[in-house]
């Protein structure tokens, strides 16, 4: 999630420059004045109580602000963040706002703030008031919102100079001067968050070989739980001998324990770009697992694709596997191989569906060499990342 408060004195440019980060970003666009304009037309409680203060150039109260937020962050899910415009303007609503991120499990990216002197605001909103139709945009009100400005707004930009998220940019300089400058801004704050991709597909479909190469190519980590296991049985670790006795009484590893395993990794990763998954998740109880984990690390899932191969291939590809060194101990039998593919039947194909209807299952054809399909799936990646940048 991208989330951004727009800050500066009235008449700055939060309102332009909003309309281009709102559908450049699929941001949702909360404006306090807005709303409350919104309220005021409506003739509703909030809308009546906040008419005379607003008509004055005063602040209105922070009860007020939280009840108008609420309603509307509670309605309007399915963006990809919030861009706040005209809050928080206090010290108390710098806190209010921590609270709401908190709530949505996610928190502010970065305070933009665009200075201009009071002359120069004082100007536009003048200007403003000859075609806006605002009653609040005329000298003595102008004046009093200033003040209210410098008394109770300005002290919000320590909140945020404190928690190094704040970012001042000159708005004096032309529209689209201001425009680049907050795009460069987000695109540093974006390549900052993960990049995570899951990978699907049937066993023999490529996934594993395909996803430890896109891993390299795009500074990926791989996360791949099959050989988490393994590895914990190699090395003898507690984990490790808890895993072995379960398979030898024929049982299977309890989420818990892949869970904890994916936890470790994702906390022992400094530094990376975002991760890559492979058979994981695999039931729809392990989708909601790793939401659930890439959200408590402010993240969530970037891209998700699946490799396509018809099934007689697969046979063909596991068959051949079996009889390699490379063979897996779980390809060692038709009979084994058969339950493979049905597990993935009717435990993975269902959390695919999920995934296609909520975010978009990119399919790509895994048939061809293996640099052929690394190029297809490279593709969609790199198409993922300049979205994101
Ligand atoms: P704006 O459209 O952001 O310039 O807001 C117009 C008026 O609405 C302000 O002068 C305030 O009276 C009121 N207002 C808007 N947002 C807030 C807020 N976050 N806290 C208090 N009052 C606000």
């Amino acid at each position: 999630m991208l989330n951004i408060a727009l800050f500066g004195p009235p008449g700055a440019g939060k309102g332009t420059q909003s309309e281009f980060l709102i559908k450049t970003y699929n941001l949702f666009y909360i404006s306090t004045g807005d709303l409350l304009r919104k309220e005021m037309a409506g003739k509703t409680k909030l809308g009546l109580e906040a008419q005379s203060i607003i008509a004055a150039g005063g602040l209105v109260s922070d009860e007020i602000i939280v009840q108008i937020i609420e309603k509307t962050i509670t309605d309007n899910p399915g963006s990809d963040g919030f861009l706040f415009d005209g809050f928080p303007r206090t010290y108390i609503q710098a806190y209010i706002l921590e609270g709401l991120m908190l709530k949505l499990h996610t928190s502010l990216n970065c305070l933009i703030s665009l200075s201009v002197s009071e002359e120069e605001s004082v100007r536009r909103l003048m200007n403003r008031g000859i075609t806006s139709g605002r009653s609040d945009d005329n000298e003595v009100v102008i004046r009093n919102r200033l003040k209210e400005y410098n008394q109770k707004t300005l002290p919000v930009l320590q909140f945020y100079r404190d928690r190094g998220i704040y970012v001042e940019v000159d708005g004096t300089a032309s529209i689209d001067q201001v425009h680049d400058r907050i795009t460069e801004i987000i695109r540093n704050e974006l390549s900052k968050s993960l990049f995570n991709v899951v990978l699907f597909g049937y066993p023999g479909s490529g996934r594993g070989s395909q996803g430890k190469a896109l891993a390299r190519k795009f500074g990926l980590e791989y996360v791949a739980t099959g050989s988490m296991l393994e590895q914990e049985i190699k090395q003898a670790t507690e984990t490790g001998k808890r895993i072995t006795a379960l398979y030898e009484n024929g049982q299977l590893v309890p989420d818990e324990i892949v869970v904890q395993l994916i936890e470790k990794k994702l906390a022992d990763s400094k530094d990376v770009k975002g991760f890559i998954f492979k058979g994981f998740p695999r039931t729809l109880v392990q989708s909601y697992i790793l939401d659930g984990l890439l959200k408590k690390h402010g993240s969530a899932i970037s891209k998700i694709i699946e490799i396509e191969v018809p099934t007689l291939e697969l046979i063909r590809r596991l068959d051949e596997r079996s009889q390699t060194a490379g063979c897996m101990p779980y390809d060692t039998s038709t009979a084994k191989i058969v339950k493979r593919l049905h597990e993935h039947e009717t435990k993975t194909v269902p959390v695919i569906e999920k995934y296609n209807q909520r975010h978009g299952v990119i399919k790509i054809d895994g048939l061809g060499s293996f640099d052929e399909v690394f190029a297809r799936i490279s593709a969609a990646i790199e198409d993922g990342l300049k979205n994101m940048r």
